[in-house]
């Protein structure tokens, strides 16, 4: 079960279903038995009813739903989800760029030569790291809330020859509010002005601590520029990733998060899903935030075709009636009726609470943290 019925809930309350459904009239919510409860939704109301809440998992928060871990022995290694992130102009788009050059499937399959949001490279060794390509605190704040919950390793770009600035301390807090760990670039080291020390040194006061000064960040000197130190950063990925342990269980219908969405003249809707866990298939019945489909085409960011798409795989999804959300959660549901069940009930909520994009009962990250 990936979600969670008002009927279903109540059962595990061991409450009456009339009961929930009054209380949510109370709050303005018209539901029906089957609506579907969004996970932030769910919780408060189990708190209501003066029940405890035992969420399962930590991606099961992160997905929004409610659903039973998957058993660990069906679980393998995936590739670490990396987001970069630093203050404008220290190197972002140019180490994006530079690390597609890192991919050594390139020569014969085609390079990465799509922007889909996402990219994976294959490095040397066999391992797979995916890259969010949304560069640049604006194209990433409309996922920003949400985007980190995709995320496993953030990538803190600070340029050598400005230190730390603004977005530079925005880009920790909001790190280390999603819980997620930090490796720090430390950029444009081939600049005369480059004083990397100097960077260490500033971060300390953001409790950023590195391996050079007995903490536990690692921190790699890269010219984005000049391509350099590349490798050294891509081993502090695989590294960190080693000791997070990054796991999902590939046999299962696929879960996942909306990176970017858009409506296409000729292909209608147009949307780059990372898959969290379980295997995206054409075909697939889709809900995707408000927006739901059956899955037509599924496309990678070298411009092939897909039959399917595992754990921590970008692809580009043909099919959905509409763009979700950056940041909203996808899941792939048995039947129609369900798909449209999720969206509409999406869309109301969506409604009912202005119209604007993640609320609802929960309370965003970005809201925490304002
Ligand atoms: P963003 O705003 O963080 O995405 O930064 P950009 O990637 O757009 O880079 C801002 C500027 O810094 C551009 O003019 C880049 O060419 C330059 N730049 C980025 N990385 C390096 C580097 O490693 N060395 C030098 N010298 N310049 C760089
Ligand atoms: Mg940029």
């Amino acid at each position: 079960p990936e979600s969670i019925t008002v009927a279903d809930l109540a059962n595990r309350m061991a409450e009456r279903s009339m009961d929930v459904i009054k209380y949510l009239m109370k709050q303005g919510q018209m539901v029906r038995m089957d609506d579907v409860l969004e996970a932030d939704d769910a919780e408060l109301i189990v708190e209501d009813f003066g029940h405890t809440v035992k969420r399962v998992s930590e991606s099961d928060v992160e997905t929004g739903f409610i659903a039973s871990d998957d058993p660990e022995e069906s679980k393998v290694k995936r590739a670490p989800v990396v987001a970069i992130m630093g203050h404008v102009d220290h190197g972002k788009t140019s180490l994006l760029d530079a690390l597609r050059s890192t991919d050594v499937v390139s020569g014969e399959a085609g390079g990465i030569t799509q922007h889909i949001g996402a990219y994976q490279v294959q490095l040397k060794s066999g391992d797979k790291i995916t890259f969010l390509d949304t560069p640049g605190h604006a194209a990433f704040s409309a996922m920003r809330s949400r985007g980190a919950e995709a995320t496993d390793i953030v990538i803190l770009v600070v340029a050598a020859d400005d230190s730390v600035k603004p977005q530079t301390i925005e880009a920790i807090k909001f790190a280390k509010a999603a819980g997620t760990p930090i490796i720090v670039a430390v950029n444009k080291i081939d600049k005369h002005e480059a004083d990397p020390q100097k960077v260490i040194t500033d971060l300390l006061q953001h409790d950023i601590v590195v391996e050079a000064m007995s903490g536990d960040v690692q921190s790699v000197n890269i010219s984005a520029k000049k391509r350099t130190g590349l490798d050294d950063l891509t081993d502090a990925i695989l590294l960190q990733a080693e000791l997070q342990d990054l796991k999902a269980n590939p046999d299962r219908d696929a879960e996942g998060v909306v990176i970017e969405s858009k409506i296409d003249k000729g292909r209608g809707s147009v949307a780059t899903v990372l898959v969290r866990r379980g295997t995206l298939k054409r075909g697939d019945l889709l809900v995707a935030g408000g927006q739901w489909g059956r899955v037509r085409a599924l496309t990678n960011e070298r411009g092939q075709t897909l039959a399917e798409a595992g754990p921590s795989v970008p692809v580009e999804v043909l099919g959905l009636d509409g763009a979700p959300d950056p940041g909203e959660v996808f899941a792939v549901v048995e039947n129609e009726g369900r798909a449209r069940e999720i969206a509409m009930y999406r869309q109301r909520k969506t409604r009912s609470a202005g119209g604007g994009q993640n609320v609802g009962l929960g309370t965003s990250l970005e809201q925490m943290m304002a």
